[in-house]
């Protein structure tokens, strides 16, 4: 948990233009105050991340929230009520009080309020001594992992960040995956992106059955809809299980110069080898999505050869694991 002292450290250095990584329930943002052009830009330099893919605007209020967007409907406000605080992210018709960088110069906004405690005190001290408005993409370099702790978000983009920028120590991520985006800005309402709350929980709350998306020219070519994202340095490859026994059983077998590869599935790799390390994956959507960043970011440090990911099931529950999945992997 973090002081009171450090998150007022946090407010300052964001009313002063400065960025914070602060933890979210998803996963770590990099925040700076929206409503200030510069300190937005530095957002797109410290993470290489192109212009044209817009910031989520994180807020403590849904009075806030409504403040920058023209048309909010009122099955907004059910989402609101219902997931907010949460891993949920709402996409408006947004008016002219963000600076355009914010926005990538779409018209539309992408707002969120987050659960995490340090996240919330962050946005409410935010929002007495600053615009209360703060834009945060995740803490980590474009298309490479995401992270879900201080010494993940150091590691990668610590060297990039100056003294008068923060990372801030918190309560872990305990979703683990990004948010769910939600788009009321077209006719049809679509999730532009799975994440933490799944079409069930949005079915079972809402009664609402929102339909797989198509994504056209004019969704904002955003980065979670990009073919290749959230990559490990390390070659993953994500396959059914007897896929699995031919392919790493192959290279197992043709291992002359004991290259070291790492197995994480749901039951045990039969084959017995010194170059395979292997650990069994949570078999609950919930627990595999908490871990599934810290873990690749632990394997990246091992350097293996490659890793080997079973495939989780194929449904709702799973569905922003293998999404992520998908783009993380290297396709045969
Ligand atoms: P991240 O890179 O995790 O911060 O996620 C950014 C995602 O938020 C994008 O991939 C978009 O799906 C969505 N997004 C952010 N800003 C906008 C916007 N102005 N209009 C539509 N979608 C947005
Ligand atoms: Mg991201």
């Amino acid at each position: 948990m973090n002081s009171n002292n450090s998150i007022s450290k946090a407010v300052k250095i964001l009313c002063d233009g400065g960025l914070v990584a602060f933890p979210t329930e998803t996963v770590y943002g990099l925040g700076a105050d929206a409503m200030n052009s510069r300190a937005a830009e530095r957002i797109f330099q410290v993470k290489k991340r192109p212009r044209n893919h817009p910031l989520i605007v994180h807020v403590s209020s849904i009075y806030l929230a409504k403040k920058i967007v023209i048309n909010w409907p009122k099955q907004a406000d059910d989402f609101a009520n219902k997931f907010w605080p949460g891993p949920m992210t709402l996409v408006f018709k947004k008016n002219n009080i963000l600076p355009e960088c914010v926005t990538a110069g779409y018209d539309t906004v992408a707002v969120r309020i987050p659960s995490n405690i340090t996240a919330q005190t962050l946005l409410k001290e935010f929002a007495h001594s600053g615009s209360g408005y703060v834009a945060a993409p995740s803490a980590n370099i474009y298309g490479s992992l995401s992270n879900t702790s201080y010494s993940d978000v150091r590691a990668a983009i610590g060297k990039n960040l100056t003294t008068s920028d923060l990372i801030l120590e918190g309560n872990g991520c305990s979703y683990g995956v990004e948010s769910t985006i939600i788009d009321f800005s077209s006719k049809r309402l679509a999730i532009l992106r799975p994440g933490s709350i799944t079409r069930n929980n949005i079915q079972k709350s809402l009664g609402l059955n929102i339909q797989e998306t198509e994504l056209n020219k004019s969704t904002p070519l955003v980065s979670g809809s990009t073919k290749r994202h959230y990559c490990p340095k390390t070659p993953l490859y994500v396959m059914v299980y007897p896929e699995l026994v031919k392919r790493l059983g192959e290279l197992l077998m043709k291992n002359v110069s004991n290259k070291k590869f790492f197995y994480w599935g749901f039951k045990s790799f039969t084959e017995i080898s010194s170059c395979l390390n292997q650990e069994i994956a949570p078999d609950n959507a919930v627990d595999y999505a908490k871990q599934l960043y810290l873990k690749l970011n632990e394997l990246d440090r091992k350097k293996y050869e490659c890793i080997f990911f079973e495939s989780p099931p194929k449904n709702a529950e799973w569905e922003a694991i293998n999404n992520r999945l998908e783009k993380a992997s290297v396709q045969l």
